[in-house]
């Protein structure tokens, strides 16, 4: 048998299971083989059953002594099956089943029936309960030695398969499979042990400790399948023509002296960093983290202006059009004065613009855009560097559409989303990473507080101590597509209302479709505090600067993401005075304060960044799909960090002793990976 076979030149897979494994995905023997277990049971020994209620859930065998079908709510059927543990005693409580309109369980459940089921037991007034346990007809033929008594997988499964039917067909596959027909993917180094033997013990493990063992194995070489394609994107980069662009760094030195503090020992380091690689004949690709508020403007004008003292363009790139004139007009007051010649361009109609287009980019030395920078034909005459800020807005293809010109300019990426590690070495693994894990020593605390509309009274005296100690105030709300009429009247009857209750305390509003002049004079009466309070959308979420302002309100904070959220916090805290965000909200579900509670406790953007994965997956917090890399089959992003990092050392050790390594050499890598695009991935634990 080849693992290449297909599944239907096994006779003795009846043919309706072959199409339903089919819409697993599942075609040929390795692909069974592969269908990885979502969870094992131990079925060794069930436990009694129990008296109270668990979170955990738990994995129990019984008989079933009653079933019942009840209506409820008019159409609603619950369905319900009683279970009785084995050597019942007065003691014993029976566990009741019960399954909210499944029409297709009472037809499989029947009085006298053997049930193992798997769910967490509660207590509904004096009954015990599980709702919809996952559960397995038990049935008494030679077969069972595969089903009970042993450590017991359970798949990921489809209608048409039983997980009872699946077990068989795979224990049957393995028992078939006598020789050693795949070849394990890992270097001696990374870990030594056998695929095929892994392969089996995942399936069907005599002990726990030998599960962990054959995961680790197949998790290590599911990694390093992927980060050998990582390592080869990466070493494709730097193999690329590019060329040393870094000047002597007297601009910098004049630039630096300008600034009114002292850089933090992070940016000193991480301008090192991308100093190095501005002098290198290779392309720079790096990622530049840092949280809001840590200073990667300074970094990155530090970066540019190396590559201008060296007699290149540099180009800036910001997601929106508000933020690319944010950074021209930081831009202008610290770099004109050093003779640097600026430029701006943004897709938006110029006329919307609040700045002066300055003629003739080609004798630009940087030129500041949005995005779409890209798409445009700007005359770059001789570009040499590219900044992309708030990477998470902008994809690998973008990217690559840059990296690809010929010779490739310097890539310097940034993003105040810090990034979980992981991630990092996956989604983003083929660029060189740099941290700013240090705030500026100047920011004040932040206080973040979560309180329900209802007590808008208490929110709003305290804002007014606040407004009269002279501090000032941004009240957010949650528009998020400011394209929409009906919106901006909602914002503006919204203001109406603020004013009236922070009377006399003046008040502005602040949103995306005002014209360009007019948003900068509302902004710049905020700055030089003649307005008190701002009420904005979130057009303040980045680079808006004022120290004074030390209180946010957040309208229906559970409307944003925590990332968002997150990031508008980062708008205050930037003066030497205690700052205060209050996260208003109505009517939120227990998920949503669990949500906002995050940012009670903390104001660390990479712990903010590691719950917000945590509660929704990394695939959400980056566009994970966006990145070319194959689903995991097995690996999990979270829990398995540790072996990602070994697997990465490992492929990054390769192309360095070896960088000529060729993509045909790596072709088995690559294929494997490609193969496995697409796949369904159920084995999220
Ligand atoms: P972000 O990383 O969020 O883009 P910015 O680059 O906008 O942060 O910097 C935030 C503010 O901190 C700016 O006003 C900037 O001038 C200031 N800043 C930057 N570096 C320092 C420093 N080392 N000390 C004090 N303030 C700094
Ligand atoms: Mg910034």
């Amino acid at each position: 048998m080849e693992v290449s076979q297909p599944l239907e030149e096994l006779d003795w897979i009846p043919r309706p299971k072959i199409l339903a494994l089919r819409r697993l995905g599942i075609t040929t023997v390795e692909d069974l083989l592969t269908h990885f277990p979502r969870r094992h049971e131990d079925r060794h020994q069930f436990p009694r059953f129990p008296r109270e209620e668990s979170d955990t859930p738990i994995c129990l065998c019984g008989e079933v002594i009653k079933t019942s079908l009840r209506r409820f709510g008019g159409w609603k059927k619950i369905f319900e099956a009683t279970l009785q543990e084995p050597d019942a005693n007065a003691l014993s409580q029976p566990l009741v089943c019960r399954w909210f309109n499944l029409h297709y369980i009472q037809k499989m459940i029947a009085t006298g029936q053997q049930l193992v089921v798997f769910g967490k037991p509660k207590l509904r007034g004096k009954r015990i309960c599980m709702d919809h346990p996952e559960f397995e007809v038990i049935e008494s033929d030679e077969e069972q030695s595969i089903h009970l008594r042993r450590i017991t997988p359970i798949y990921p499964a489809t209608e048409g398969l039983s997980q009872r039917v699946l077990r068989s067909i795979i224990y049957r596959l393995l028992r078939e499979l006598d020789t050693e027909p795949i070849e394990p993917l890992l270097p001696d180094k990374l870990q030594n042990g056998d695929r095929g033997e892994a392969i089996r013990t995942i399936h069907f493990p005599e002990t726990w400790q030998s599960l962990d063992a054959a995961r680790e194995l197949l998790v290590l070489s599911e990694f390093f399948a992927m980060q050998m394609l990582i390592a080869s994107r990466r070493n494709d980069l730097h193999v690329q023509l590019g060329g040393a662009h870094c000047g002597r760094g007297e601009l910098i030195g004049k630039f630096l002296r300008s600034l009114p503090f002292e850089l933090t020992n992070a940016q000193k380091r991480v301008i090192a960093e991308i100093r190095q690689d501005l002098g290198a004949k290779y392309p720079m690709n790096r990622l530049l983290q840092g949280d809001v508020g840590s200073g990667k403007t300074v970094v990155a004008i530090a970066g540019i202006l190396l590559a201008v003292e060296a007699g290149y363009q540099a180009a800036f790139m910001a997601p929106t059009q508000i933020l690319a004139e944010q950074h021209y007009a930081v831009l202008r007051r610290w770099l004109e004065p050093l003779d640097v010649r600026l430029s701006i361009r943004t897709a938006a109609r110029q006329e919307e613009s609040f700045l002066p287009l300055v003629e003739g980019d080609e004798k630009a030395n940087v030129i500041i855009g949005t995005h779409a920078l890209l798409y445009e034909k700007v005359s770059f005459s001789n570009l040499g560097l590219v900044v992309i800020d708030e990477q998470h807005k902008f994809g690998v293809a973008q990217r690559a559409r840059l990296t690809s010109r010929e010779p490739a300019p310097d890539v310097l990426v940034m993003t105040a989303t810090p990034i979980p590690r992981t991630i990092t070495m996956t989604v983003y693994g083929d660029l060189d990473v740099s941290t700013l894990d240090e705030m500026p020593r100047n920011r004040g605390k932040i206080v973040t507080a979560v309180r329900d509309s209802a007590k808008l009274g208490e929110v709003l005296s305290f804002l007014r101590t606040q407004l009269e100690a002279g501090r000032q105030l941004y009240v957010v709300y949650p528009l998020i597509e400011e394209t929409e009429k009906l919106e901006v009247k909602a914002a503006a009857a919204e203001y109406e209302r603020w004013r009236e209750r922070l009377h006399p305390f003046g008040c502005e509003l602040l949103h995306g479709r005002l014209p360009g002049p007019e948003k900068q004079e509302i902004m710049d009466r905020f700055r030089r505090g003649k307005t008190k309070v701002l009420i904005s959308t979130t057009v303040i979420e980045v680079g808006v600067d004022v120290s004074n302002a030390t209180v946010m309100l957040i309208e229906n904070a559970e409307r944003f993401g925590l990332a968002q959220l997150h990031q508008l916090r980062g708008r205050i805290g930037r003066g030497e005075h205690k700052s205060y965000c209050i996260l208003l909200t109505s009517g939120t579900s227990s998920e949503a304060a669990a949500k906002l509670a995050v940012l009670e406790k903390t104001t660390d953007g990479f712990a903010v960044a590691e719950a917000d994965w945590e509660m929704r997956g990394p695939g959400d917090l980056l566009g994970t799909a966006q990145s070319g890399l194959p689903a995991l089959k097995i690996g999990n992003l979270k829990r398995d960090a540790e072996l990602m990092q070994r697997a990465r050392a490992a492929a990054m050790s390769i192309f360095e002793t070896d960088p000529g390594l060729e993509l045909p050499q790596n072709q088995r890598f690559r294929d494997l990976i490609v193969e496995q695009q697409g796949r369904t991935f159920s084995n999220v634990s």
